[in-house]
């Protein structure tokens, strides 16, 4: 039984991309993920991570839309992706990196309006004059309703502590919303699968749907070569277009990324073949929802 100060809630993670989400959130919840929340259609969330202490349980959850954005403005699809994805959360983290507090955050937080907020100043470790984050702290108090601001260091493991003391005093008392049977390591496929899809996000945020989907053909062990297959999918032929890119430089790249996460992520070397494939509604077809690991 947990005592009536068990506290649990839903997180979005959100910043510009690079500013160290991934860093972080590997950091706090080391791949853990609840095996439920892999469908793709029953939440607005995508479920990145969970963390289950004595006293609470912390949610995080992926926005699609501002953090695949690259500086451009936020065109109205994006900024609705944004705001509804954020609807129900109990908390949010804004991300940024080190004192580069610009025009985007600004516009976020607009969107922002319905939880409490955390800043997260990460990569402190590479600031060189840290007389300056004092003064930059208050300002930002002065201007924007944030119920903290943490300055820490994902990769340098700093102050992560201290993020987690103060993000769970803007959560709910509530029983633990996922059980511990429930909660799982994400296993090698899956984290492939999330790693092809987050280079597509990444570089092509702006000109693909949220309904991309990769599936992972084969995934072979060879001695120390992991052999994988995987298929981008997705709904019209013009996607896939985009995704190839002229000359196929787009997949190449993607690809190419995907590869490296993963050579560092599973310590051996990777032979990665990326495939692009039409398929119509396919968030509707339960064959391929079974294939994709989602049922
Ligand atoms: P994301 O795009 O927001 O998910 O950012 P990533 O987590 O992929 O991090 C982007 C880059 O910033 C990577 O090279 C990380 O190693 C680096 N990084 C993340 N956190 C820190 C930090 O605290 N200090 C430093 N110096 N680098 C960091
Ligand atoms: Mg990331």
């Amino acid at each position: 039984m947990h005592s009536a100060s068990f506290r649990s809630g839903l997180i979005a993670i959100v910043g510009r991309p690079n500013v160290g989400k991934s860093t972080l959130l590997n950091r706090i919840v080391g791949g853990k993920i609840s095996i439920t929340s892999r469908k793709p259609q029953t939440t607005r969330y995508r479920i990145t991570g969970i963390l289950t202490q004595d006293d609470t349980q912390f949610i995080f959850a992926d926005t699609p839309g501002f953090q695949e954005q690259h500086n451009s403005a936020l065109n109205q699809a994006l900024n609705r992706c944004v705001v509804q994805s954020l609807q129900g959360v109990d908390a949010a983290l804004l991300v940024i990196d080190g004192m580069q507090f610009s025009e985007a955050e600004r516009r976020v937080l607009k969107l922002m309006t319905d939880c409490p907020k955390l800043l997260v100043i990460n990569k402190i470790d590479k600031l060189s004059d840290k007389r300056q984050l004092l003064p930059f702290i208050k300002n930002i108090f002065s201007e924007h309703d944030f119920e903290a601001i943490v300055p820490i260091s994902a990769k340098k493991n700093l102050q992560l502590d201290l993020l987690l003391q103060a993000l769970r005093e803007l959560l709910p008392e509530n029983s633990p919303i996922f059980p511990a049977d429930e909660i799982t390591d994400c296993n090698e496929r899956f984290l492939a699968a999330e790693l092809v899809r987050e280079k597509v996000f990444r570089l092509l945020g702006e000109e693909v749907p949220y309904a991309v989907s990769v599936m992972i053909d084969d995934f072979v062990l060879e001695h120390d070569l992991r052999r994988i297959r995987a298929s981008i999918i997705v709904d019209k032929p013009g996607q896939k277009a985009i995704i190839i890119g002229t000359k196929g430089q787009k997949l190449k790249t993607i690809a190419s990324q995907a590869r490296q996460e993963m050579e560092k992520l599973f310590g051996s070397k990777v032979f990665l073949t990326v495939w692009v494939k039409v398929k119509r509604g396919w968030a509707n077809d339960r064959l391929t929802l079974k294939k994709l690991g989602y049922e």
